[in-house]
């Protein structure tokens, strides 16, 4: 084993091609399993060490990951292997994907040759929760700072999560600047296609800039940026996702590696290729924090996914461990089916129009009745942002009060949701007023705009008065799903260092506190479901997926083929119950409906004006939503990609693997073809199938491989229609 290190250590200190001594190495190094002792196990992962402690194996039926103690000094990974195809990802050991920093100004992370850098200080592991936690201590002796990087794999999954804690033990303060909880490093010599996603920006052009996807080939020299965009807000520019992929001859993905970060602040990613390697930086930004003796800073975490397969494979890989190990656990029969008084009433809510629509609402088959912004004193008819931060009920509107509603609508057997805007505030009401102090600043200037201002959730007085007054209002009101709304920038977030918080680490301070608030709601309130919304789909990430439940995928909802494009798009990243859409006054026609049951289904009208047949439409419609929302839960195929003109099909394919059946939603915007055949993916070709449309009764049995190999065609005669195939294996 002592050879072993020893080449590892020539490898690393000398910069010839080291191509043959690497495969050389690796191929001694495989054939030197039998020396390492297994010192954790949970389900199929597996972790293991060699005696003197120099080398770290994690092993799932998917992947291999090894990092090394080199010199006794700096560790680094050695080997990243997909198990199902056989890639090896490195060729050299590169630094833990985990950590990257600056400290007083020098980049670190744990490869660092000059003795300036952090060096190996001890490792320790944890196995709980269906995962192992692999941990690197690092110290830097001069500065006396420590970091704990980690390295945590799932069971079930070819999930590696990352990140690191810092922490000060010496007698001076370290400067910190931006936090990489992702610092990947990739060799690979083949093309590698680089694909990235935009955010969910308010866009009403066909193709919307909204959830598209990229895909670019990294040639050398090539480089990306993608980040949250100048506003400030998560998602207003792009998804923190990426996918480097390998491609098949005629450029279909074949396998890759997926990534993102967990973060709902401001962030950034860089990704680059030189020669054969490929490096990806993500991080927390613009995060400058003074670490003072005996403290501590914590980044966010990131994860990568080796998957093989297409990107559909991917998010179907992405999706199974978001679900297990990210998400809060969905209730029975979720994504319910959702009214939200917004499209509809806007403003113009008052008890007796709500429970005239409750009503109707639950009659139609809706699970979940949400009366959105416009229900606090101080807001009339008009801006819904008059009366933000009073947070009780305008009993001119509801007379009996909102409990009264609420007790209505659980009589009519829904849920009852209520929309909040936590972080903005009218400067008119007594919460401003009275608290000044509480305003995120920048330079002495309130951030906001008009008659409104962002609060800063860096103060802890701030985030202990939404935990008390948001738990008053679940409580008072009987909230089964809190709305929470994020409608105004941030940019460089609050500066002002008298809030508790740093000057450089305004954005930093205010992302940690809004997720204290809601993990103290969800914790008080284990049923409460929560729904995220930033106008849209402008703070949806990897990290506010660990506190919310769905999320409104985009303001921009009017049209069906903007929504499909949507909902194809932001699926590679996020699981489907989290696309959340809903059909609005403008159209009600099947496609319509149907447009929006990729995700979370919803309507939004004003209920009382659909005339009978539109009610009775709708209430097949959701019918058909029910039994189409378990397969939409499992596997999706795109058996088109995502349109790029109305000129195209867009066709979604939903199977369960379990039951060996789903469904095939197929669409025809402005495409001149009346039909198309499309290959079927995710069946047996040994067994028939049974197909049937869901409007023509027509019903076809086929052989699961024909459909794999020649198709099924699917007419269309309308342009702008739908056509529904349930599939079911024989
Ligand atoms: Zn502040």
């Amino acid at each position: 084993m002592s050879r072993i290190v020893t080449a590892l250590a020539i490898a690393f200190q000398i910069s010839l091609p080291l191509q043959c001594i690497v495969a050389y190495r690796l191929v001694k190094f495989a054939g030197e399993v039998k020396a390492m002792e297994v010192i954790a196990r949970v389900g199929d992962l597996v972790l293991e060490k060699d005696e003197k402690n120099r080398i770290f194996r994690l092993i799932s039926p998917d992947f291999s990951l090894t990092a090394a103690l080199i010199n006794g000094k700096q560790v680094a990974i050695v080997e990243l292997r997909n198990l199902r195809t056989k890639t090896q990802w490195i060729s050299k050991p590169v630094p833990l994907f985990g950590f990257s920093t600056e400290l007083n100004g020098v980049q670190i992370n744990s490869l660092r040759p000059s003795d300036d850098g952090m060096t190996f200080d001890g490792f320790k592991h944890e196995a709980k929760n269906g995962s192992i936690n692999l941990q690197f201590r690092l110290r830097h002796r001069r500065l006396n700072v420590v970091t704990t990087t980690w390295l945590r794999a799932f069971d079930g999954t070819s999930a590696i999560e990352t990140g690191f804690v810092i922490r000060n033990e010496g007698t001076e303060t370290v400067t910190i600047n931006g936090l990489n909880s992702l610092a990947l490093t990739i060799h690979h010599s083949k093309p590698i296609q680089l694909f990235t996603l935009t955010g969910g920006r308010y866009d009403g052009k066909f193709p919307p800039s909204s959830f598209v996807m990229t895909e670019r080939t990294l040639a050398d020299g090539a480089s990306c940026e993608i980040f949250c965009g100048d506003e400030g807000r998560s998602s207003a520019r792009d998804i923190a996702w990426f996918a480097l992929c390998l491609a098949s001859k005629d450029s279909s993905v074949t396998e890759g590696i997926v990534g993102g970060l967990e973060w709902s602040g401001r962030w950034r990613g860089f990704i680059q290729r030189q020669g054969d390697t490929v490096t990806v930086r993500m991080g927390a930004t613009e995060v400058v924090h003074h670490l003072k003796p005996n403290s501590e800073i914590i980044s966010p975490s990131s994860f990568l996914l080796l998957f093989s397969g297409d990107l559909d494979d991917a998010g179907w890989q992405l999706h199974q461990w978001q679900e297990k190990f990210l998400c809060p656990s969905m209730p029975p029969n979720f994504p319910w089916v959702q009214f939200n008084s917004w499209f509809g009433w806007a403003t113009r809510i008052d008890e007796a129009i709500l429970m005239r629509e409750a009503d109707i609402a639950a009659n139609l088959g809706c699970e979940v009745f949400v009366v959105d912004a416009g229900w606090y004193i101080g807001c009339g008819i008009g801006d819904f942002g008059h009366g933000l931060g009073n947070w009780a009920e305008n009993r001119g509107k509801f007379p009996k009060g909102l409990k009264a509603l609420s007790d209505y609508v659980h009589q009519k057997g829904m849920k009852f949701g209520l929309w909040v805007e936590p972080e903005r505030v009218d400067l008119e009401t007594d919460l401003a007023k009275q608290h000044p102090d509480w305003l995120a600043k920048r330079d002495g200037r309130v951030i906001g705009g008009g008659r409104y201002a962002h609060l800063c959730f860096g103060n802890p007085q701030v985030v202990e008065w939404f935990k008390e007054r948001l738990a008053k209002v679940i409580v008072d009101y009987g909230v089964d799903w809190l709305k929470w709304d994020y409608n105004i920038a941030y940019g460089l977030g609050c500066n002002d260092a008298t809030h508790g918080h740093q000057s450089g680490n305004g954005t930093y301070a205010h992302t940690r506190g809004l997720y204290a608030v809601k993990a103290f709601l969800r914790e008080r309130f284990p049923h409460l479901v929560i729904e995220g919304c930033a106008s849209g789909g402008n703070r949806i990430d990897f990290g506010i997926l660990r506190h919310v439940h769905t999320y409104w995928l985009s303001d921009f909802t009017h049209r069906a083929a903007n929504v499909r494009f949507h909902l194809t798009g932001a699926w590679f990243a996020l699981p489907p119950y989290y696309l959340n859409t809903w059909v609005v006054h403008e159209g009600t026609t099947v496609t319509e409906f149907r447009s929006r049951m990729g995700g979370a289904f919803g309507i939004s009208p004003r209920l009382a004006q659909w005339d009978k047949a539109t009610i009775e439409r709708a209430k097949k419609c959701i019918a058909e939503y029910k039994r189409l929302r378990p397969f939409i839960l499992k596997r999706r195929f795109l058996l088109t990609p995502q349109a790029r003109s109305l000129q195209d099909w867009t066709i979604w394919q939903f199977h369960d693997p379990e039951s060996d059946s789903g469904a095939i939603l197929a669409f025809r915007e402005q495409s001149q073809n009346e039909r198309i055949t499309v290959r079927l993916k995710g069946l047996n070709p040994k067994k028939r199938y049974e197909l049937k449309n869901a409007d023509t009764d027509e019903t076809l049995i086929q052989m699961g491989e024909q459909l794999l190999r020649n198709g099924l065609t699917i007419a269309i005669i309308e342009t702008g229609g739908s056509a529904l195939w349930w599939v079911k294996g024989k």
